[in-house]
């Protein structure tokens, strides 16, 4: 492991202060939220920062009911989300997906949706269900604050829209009366998602897994299992050769041929959902 310093910034002012101080000093830093993916890579010294950013004690662990919104800040858990009453009763997908988290009590009293947002990996839960849920991302730094929807914060495979001396503070979720179904596909209980699909319904399912970013695919009105096979063949179709997903999970031919089938089983998980 390499050598570096660590601060724990008290707040979101102190965590933007901390990053712009060390980029001031020719430093590279690596902001650290639950540490879940962060601190085994920087164990194996694939990460080599010169500091750690630790968001831990920023205090960015709130869940916020708004009047047209459920914010979470940074730090929120999986764990968090389950217990929450408001993410129960109004984000039925988000506490689909928590419910659906391995790694035991460790990982979901410790990962966050917005690490797993920032880490942008194809095939983990979070990217395609932030999507659907329509979430825009807080950014934060010393000098400004933007809003970033979802889908365009996530830029590729692994590759987030995030500039130096710029974190993620929260991410907005807003409400409505969809009716919401997430289910994933994986080898066993254990295992890494070989892909996701999260239906929002009326009119949408988006795919994870599939592509180097999650895929949209938007349903007729008054939607049959039939249509959604259709269109979510017809939407894989269209992507990109480049932008196709395979690892050591699976190809992506696999993917194409399974993710009509997964995509019906989150339609019909949506159905039978209250709005
Ligand atoms: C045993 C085990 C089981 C797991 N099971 C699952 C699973 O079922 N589904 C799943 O999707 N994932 C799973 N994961 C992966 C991972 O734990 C989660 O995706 C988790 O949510 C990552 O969040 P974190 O806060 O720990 O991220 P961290 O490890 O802290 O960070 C991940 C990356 O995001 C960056 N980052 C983190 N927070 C911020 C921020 N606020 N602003 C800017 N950059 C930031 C870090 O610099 C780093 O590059 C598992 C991991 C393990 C070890």
């Amino acid at each position: 492991m390499s050598t570096f310093r660590t601060s724990f910034p008290r707040s979101a002012d102190e965590a933007a202060d901390a990053l712009r101080r060390v980029l001031a000093a020719n430093g590279t830093p690596l902001v650290v939220g639950g540490g879940t993916l962060a601190v085994p890579s920087l164990s194996r010294g694939e990460l080599t920062p010169t500091d750690v950013v630790d968001l831990g004690r920023t205090g960015l662990d709130r869940i916020e009911l708004t009047t047209h919104a459920v914010e979470i800040g940074a730090q929120v858990n999986y764990q968090q989300l389950l217990d929450s009453p408001v993410v129960t009763a109004r984000l039925p997908l988000l506490h689909q997906l928590c419910a659906g988290i391995t790694g035991g009590i460790q990982i979901r009293h410790q990962g966050t949706v917005a690490g797993a947002l920032c880490a942008a990996r194809p095939f983990s839960d979070a990217p395609a269900a932030l999507v659907a849920l329509d979430a825009q991302v807080f950014v934060r730094s010393a000098d400004a604050s933007r809003i970033v929807p979802a889908e365009k914060f996530l830029r590729g495979a692994e590759e987030n829209d995030l500039g130096p001396g710029e974190f993620v503070a929260g991410i907005r979720l807003p409400l409505g009366e969809r009716r919401a179904g997430y289910v994933k596909l994986k080898f066993a209980e254990s295992s890494w998602p070989i892909m996701t699909a999260a239906a929002m319904l009326p009119g949408l399912v988006v795919l994870g897994g599939v592509a180097r970013v999650p895929v949209r695919v938007v349903l007729p009105p008054r939607a049959t299992a039939a249509d959604v096979r259709a269109a979510v063949a017809a939407s894989l179709e269209s992507v990109p050769s480049g932008h196709r997903w395979s690892d050591l999970r699976a190809g992506w031919d696999y993917r194409r041929r399974v993710a009509p089938e997964i995509a019906v089983r989150a339609f019909i998980r949506a159905e039978g959902t209250p709005a």
